[in-house]
């Protein structure tokens, strides 16, 4: 499913983001930038351990922040690594920091001067974010910030799993 924003296109396919050839993909990572489970890990075996080395010297990343690091054996060139918030309720600033870490994602994304980035459903695994309203969050920071900046040319959302396609493209829905 396409829209387009002014020049832009925001695109939602159901997929493994591993196997995306945007400029870079963007990692659902934790703050201490280790790698994991889930699309970290994912994103990390397909990639090689040039990213881990990368995000070794890198250090850390504050929830809501995002930090860049070579895409290694991936077809994307640059993996955008952003910390989304753990769910606890939602009176501890999840929407804030959710909305943060794709705001800083597509930041970083256009000062580099990127054309294309996709993202997975930052902090809807593990970390337990409620898929519908991470959804609405996600796809509106992205359709804001594209009104906003045209330099990026496409966005894509690569879901994992037919449920979490469905409900983007639901939210998708609403917002147009
Ligand atoms: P978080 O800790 O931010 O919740 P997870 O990796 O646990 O991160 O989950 C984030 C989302 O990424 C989930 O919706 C999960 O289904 C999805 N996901 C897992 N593997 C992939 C993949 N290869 N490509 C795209 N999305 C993925």
């Amino acid at each position: 499913m396409d829209v387009n924003i002014g020049s832009s296109t925001l695109t939602i396919v159901e997929g493994d983001i591993t196997k995306e050839a945007t400029d870079a993909i963007v990692n659902a990572a934790n703050s201490g930038l280790r790698g994991g489970g889930g699309v970290d890990g994912a994103i990390h075996r397909a990639g090689g351990p040039a990213i881990l080395e990368e995000c070794r010297a890198i250090g850390h990343c504050p929830p809501g922040r995002a930090v860049m690091t070579t895409g290694g054996n991936l077809k994307a060139r640059f993996v955008i690594h952003t910390v989304g918030p753990v769910w606890s309720g939602g009176n501890r600033n999840e929407a804030g920091l959710l909305k943060s870490a794709y705001l800083e994602s597509l930041r970083l994304a256009s000062k580099k001067g990127l054309k294309s980035v996709s993202f997975p459903a930052i902090s809807t695994g593990a970390y337990g974010y409620p898929l519908s309203d991470a959804a609405r969050i996600a796809l509106q920071t992205a359709v804001d910030f594209l009104r906003e900046d045209p330099s990026i040319e496409t966005v894509r959302f690569v879901l994992f799993g037919r449920p979490a396609f469905e409900t983007f493209a639901e939210e998708l829905k609403k917002l147009l």
